[in-house]
């Protein structure tokens, strides 16, 4: 039997109920309206609260992180709410602080990646004016690293701004049904000139129409991995994508990772020794990719041989 004032010091709200009525609850239960006697829609509001009161009449478990309104507080905040239906137990944990201290960090990455697009925006232009009046040959491919460069950098920035707002789940999920195909040829329009220079044949094998995922998770990850498999790939070789229901494949027959490798290639900024030496990159790409598939629930694995190629799996369920 649970003695409710031995909770008093987790900071979590644990509130007991009977039906939708509140039974007891922790001090920070009662702070936050849960006062024994009262029903669960006198106490707080939220976007999800049909489905959360059903689920609780029928006794399903649940849980859900969002904004909701506390009546006797008079404000609105961030929680998540888990519901144990054997226990009867309801644990609310007040987010708030957390959330305005992420959004804070992120405001601060968007405020900085902003003020620094404008300088990089007009040194683009003034390369670009530059090439446009060059004629020597060695100044224009002077020109042309300075453009390369100044265009990593932008990806670079707009790489972190991404996994800032993954990493401190600002990001919110959009699911719709997606068309697969259009997305594949989208990604292999956007990397053409990449898969082009090096000659690579792209193999496409898709046997879904439709996808329900997030659109831009989707793109990012086939892009991320597609980008990868070309960039670490010998010229004239085979780059195969293959996309069912269950699963989405990369494989590649390129460089491959060393067994010492495999464990740090997730983490932000790392780029293997050969990597470094076969193609410029940030060393971003795969931390954006393990985010969000945590972020969506997709399960990530990696098969690779040094030297013979790599393939790449997400797994939807
Ligand atoms: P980047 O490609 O910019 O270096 P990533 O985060 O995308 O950064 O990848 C991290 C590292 O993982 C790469 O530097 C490389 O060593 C390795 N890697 C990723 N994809 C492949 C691949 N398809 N084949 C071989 N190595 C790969």
């Amino acid at each position: 039997m649970i003695e409710l004032e031995d909770l008093d010091h987790i900071r979590e709200a644990i509130v007991i109920l009977k039906g939708l009525e509140v039974e007891g609850a922790n001090k920070p239960g009662e702070k936050l309206g849960f006062k024994k006697g009262k029903n669960l829609m006198s106490i707080f509001t939220c976007k999800e609260m049909d489905r959360f009161i059903r689920d609780v009449q029928e006794r399903k478990n649940f849980s859900l992180e969002t904004n909701a309104y506390f009546f006797e507080l008079h404000s609105k905040r961030f929680v998540s709410l888990r519901y144990l239906p054997k226990k009867s137990l309801l644990f609310v944990n007040d987010l708030t602080e957390e959330r305005t201290l992420s959004e804070a960090k992120l405001d601060f990455v968007t405020a900085v990646s902003h003020e620094l697009f404008t300088p990089l925006s007009a040194s683009k232009a003034n390369v670009f004016l530059l090439k446009d009046i060059e004629n020597d040959p060695e100044k224009l491919e002077i020109l042309g690293k300075v453009e390369r460069s100044l265009d990593r950098m932008e990806t670079i920035i707009r790489q972190l701004k991404v996994l800032t707002m993954i990493q401190l789940r600002l990001y919110e999920l959009k699911m719709e049904h997606i068309p697969v195909e259009e997305v594949v040829h989208m990604v292999l329009e956007e990397l053409r000139e990449k898969i082009e220079s090096k000659k690579i044949k792209v193999n496409v094998f898709v046997d879904v129409e439709t996808i329900e995922t997030d659109r831009f998770v989707f793109h990012t990850i086939l892009k991320n991995l597609v980008s990868n498999a070309v960039k670490y790939s010998y010229p004239d070789s085979v780059v195969e994508i293959s996309i069912t229901g269950e699963r989405l494949s990369v494989k590649d027959q390129g460089i491959g990772i060393k067994e010492e490798e495999k464990s740090r290639i997730f983490e932000r900024f790392y780029r293997g020794s050969e990597a470094l030496k076969m193609a410029p990159g940030s060393g971003l790409g795969l931390s954006i990719v393990k985010h969000l598939c945590d972020t969506i629930g997709y399960r990530l694995e990696v098969n690779s041989q040094w030297l013979v190629g790599s393939e790449f799996i997400v797994h939807f369920k």
